[in-house]
């Protein structure tokens, strides 16, 4: 049945007669309806991938594409006069993700069903989301983010299970999405939610009781923990997902046969990042429940579990008080307590302890002592993890320690959101990529044809155009689109250095305006939440908006240089902002960002590399050689050396560099300050001033070369093009189906089952 018959037999109208809602909720069935047609991955051994996020992205294309239905629904739609594009902008973003780390989950469980692995993805169903980033009065204001609508991707399931805390319990009910693999079977997400949810007691932006706990319970992702309410609420969160993950573990494995002593022969669990590291003491508890001793217990459950780090940012390692368990989940303080007990009289080390000398959990803890591997997410950062963060256990368990380099699935980031690239690739090699990255390598051949290298600079032309666009409808903003698209969109964070780049913007602004004025306008893109309670951050996001509508105003500098910051930055937004990207900002601190994978997406999408050493930057920076990236800044050891010693004084940096002393300056000066507030500009000028934690000015110069190296670079059209080329050949190790095959061969050890 075509997708045309199919909406004619729903309503009894044909696609022509349809409003785009009405084809849009048709579509949604219609492919609902085809995923469950495809069979389901089996087998004896199951991957059950935990996460705090899922940041999947709107489905509907992504789904067309995977199901092989995207060029035959696209045509149907044309052929009365239908867009898919403008009906896929009914589609709501799900906001069951913040960032890097959901994003990866989403990519991994696109791989997972790629490569026809038993495996299913198990979260939360957040209803209003993260938040929604508005700006008002060049300041970040947070708002609900509510999207799930009567028509979504989620099937409710019979599942239910009683949930247990200290004093209550709560019904749950688990939600499905399927998962298509790319031209194979399909696999789930399971989304966890609970009966009792109740989105109206949110008023006032995000504000709400933190201490209904029935109530609000899978209300958000991440809720403010800057009090011990909101702290508390987490610990909640987390059990409630483990909790359920646990119990549908155990019913599936038993259901297939396992005695539970066998269960790691039946279920193999990845624990991504701390927030699901309650499984471990939960699971080993229902083992107890269910008659095993709990020596027994620990065995199965350490055969069963691996658990994934994704950041050395001590502040990140989760550290629970032992009263918040007592008060949330005192069913586990008595294996939290046995588990601390034997980890003490085995090492007799309080550095490698499970509960510290304040009395805390120490969650990470828990994962490298009762799981079989322990992986970082790029070579430097487990490098870094063995040698300093995690030394002390690297020592006691070398064999659990593994490198697995974060990768992205070339079906969104690629096919998907760059249809122009993709087919132009297609055209050179065939169509083999797209189920074997690494044949990208092969355009290789085409690096000193003019042509092809022409071709690859009117696509990049045509998505600048195209970003251009959707930019000014969505948004209501200007941009040139013959200007250098320089592009930093992340999370905002002070280790990834947004700040740096604003006193680069500053730095330009002053030279502009003394005459020196760049051969072709530059336009700087920043996209990136804050979190809510981070004021720093916040305070950032002050300054680069500020800065926006300082230099819009100024006659003499907007001609030449524009800062654009979009709102509300997204999945979404990212597949328009990658494709037209021609310099990709990847400035972290040399030893602090685990691995990124923003950066792969800019660099399959022939933008080039601005950035640091570090995280997977290191790894592109190897395969594209230096003459195809632009790296800068001081080494992962320089910075590690300096924090041991902890002898850095920003202020001297200050004092003695007249440029960066003027540009800092201009952060306080009086045109920022009526575009902005002083409260908010002069806390982040004492901020860089008398701490600069991440180190932006020892880079600052260094920053400031390389960034003008590389406009200058972009003024050879010819040899930027070979660049851009280069750089799409060798993207092909970051193909998250990479990742995940190492991952299957090295910890998960799953049978793939391909039609
Ligand atoms: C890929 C992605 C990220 C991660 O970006 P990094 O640069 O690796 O931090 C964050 N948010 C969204 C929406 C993404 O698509």
């Amino acid at each position: 049945m075509t997708a045309n018959e199919y909406i004619r037999r729903q309503s009894g109208r044909s696609m022509d007669e349809c409003t785009n809602e009405e084809i849009y909720a048709g579509l949604l069935s219609y492919v609902k309806e085809k995923a469950k047609e495809k069979e389901s991955i089996q087998g004896k051994k199951k991957l059950y991938y935990i996460s705090a996020e899922f940041l999947i992205g709107k489905l509907l294309s992504n789904n067309l594409i995977n199901l092989g239905l995207y060029d035959e629904v696209k045509k149907e739609l044309e052929a009365c006069g239908k867009s898919l594009a403008e009906i896929e902008e009914l589609e709501p973003e799900p906001s069951l993700g913040n960032g890097g780390l959901g994003r990866l989950a989403a990519c991994f469980l696109d791989s997972v069903a790629t490569l026809g692995l038993n495996g299913d993805g198990i979260g939360l169903n957040y209803h209003l989301g993260l938040f929604r980033q508005v700006f008002e009065n060049n300041l970040q204001k947070e708002v609900p983010n509510p999207w799930i609508t009567p028509n979504s991707w989620l099937t409710r399931t019979e599942r239910t299970y009683n949930i247990h805390f200290g004093g209550f319990s709560v019904q749950s009910r688990m939600y499905d999405i399927d998962v298509a693999g790319y031209e194979n079977r399909t696999t789930k997400l399971h989304l966890f939610d609970v009966e009792s949810a109740n989105e109206s007691m949110v008023h006032d932006g995000i504000e709400f009781d933190k201490t209904k706990i029935a109530e609000n319970l899978t209300l958000f992702l991440y809720p403010d923990d800057s009090d011990e309410n909101g702290r508390l609420l987490r610990v909640y969160q987390q059990y409630f997902m483990v909790s359920n993950a646990a119990r549908l573990i155990l019913d599936e494995c038993v259901a297939k046969g396992s005695s539970l002593y066998d269960l790691s022969d039946y279920a193999v669990i990845q624990i991504n990042d701390t927030h699901p590291t309650m499984v471990i003491p939960e699971l080993i508890r229902l083992l107890m429940e269910r008659g095993l001793l709990i020596g027994e217990a620990i065995d199965v459950v350490t055969k069963t579990c691996a658990y994934t780090n994704h950041t050395i940012l001590a502040e990140a390692l989760e550290k629970w008080p032992m009263h918040f368990m007592q008060k949330a989940v005192p069913q586990l303080v008595p294996v939290i307590y046995e588990l601390n007990n034997l980890v003490n009289k085995k090492y007799n080390d309080p550095s490698v302890s499970v509960i510290n000398q304040d009395n805390c959990v120490c969650m990470a803890h828990i994962d490298i002592h009762y799981g079989m591997s322990v992986n970082g997410v790029a070579a430097l950062h487990t490098e870094i993890l063995k040698k300093t963060e995690l030394n002390h256990f690297y020592k006691l368990y070398p064999e659990k320690f593994n490198n697995k380099t974060n990768g992205i699935t070339f079906r969104r980031w690629l096919l998907y959101c760059n249809p122009q690239l993709s087919a132009f690739i297609e055209e050179l090699i065939g169509s083999g990529f797209k189920k074997d990255a690494m044949e990208l390598e092969k355009l290789a051949a085409y690096v000193n044809d003019e042509s092809v290298l022409k071709r690859l600079l009117a696509i990049k032309d045509a998505r600048k155009v195209i970003l251009r666009d959707y930019l000014k409808k969505t948004q209501n903003i200007d941009v040139d689109e013959t200007s250098v698209f320089d592009i930093q969109v992340k999370r905002l964070h002070e280790y990834k250095r947004q700040q740096l780049n604003a006193l680069y913007v500053i730095h330009k602004y002053f030279e502009i305006k003394s005459g020196k004025k760049p051969v072709r306008p530059v336009t700087v893109f920043f996209g990136a939440k804050a979190a809510p309670a981070y004021i720093i951050a916040k305070d950032i996001i002050h300054l680069i908006l500020c800065l926006s509508q300082v230099i819009g105003n100024d006659p003499q500098v907007s001609p030449y240089l524009k800062v654009v910051m979009v709102e509300n930055y997204n999945v979404t937004l990212a597949e328009k902002l990658i494709p037209a990207c021609d310099i990709s900002e990847q400035i972290s601190l040399a030893s602090k960002e685990a691995s990124g994978t923003g950066n792969m997406k800019f660099m399959l999408n022939g933008a080039v590399t601005l950035g640091t050493m570090d995280g997977a930057n290191v790894e592109i920076a190897e395969l594209v050689g230096e003459d195809n990236i632009f790296t800068f800044g001081e080494s992962s050891q320089t910075v590690i050396d300096r924090y041991g010693r902890a002898d850095y004084v920003s202020r001297d940096y200050y004092e003695k560099d007249e440029d960066l002393k003027k540009a800092v300056d201009f952060i306080i000066s009086d045109q920022m300050k009526e575009a902005g507030s002083s409260e908010q500009l002069e806390r982040l000028y004492n901020e860089l001033l008398n701490k600069d934690w991440f180190m932006t000015f020892p880079d600052y110069q260094d920053y400031i070369a390389i960034k003008d190296k590389a406009l200058e670079a972009y003024e050879d059209r010819n040899a930027w093009a070979k660049m851009m080329l280069v750089n799409i050949s060798k993207a092909g190790f970051f193909s998250s189906d990479r990742t995940i095959r190492q991952y299957n061969d090295e910890i998960w050890k799953l049978e793939s089952m391909t039609d």
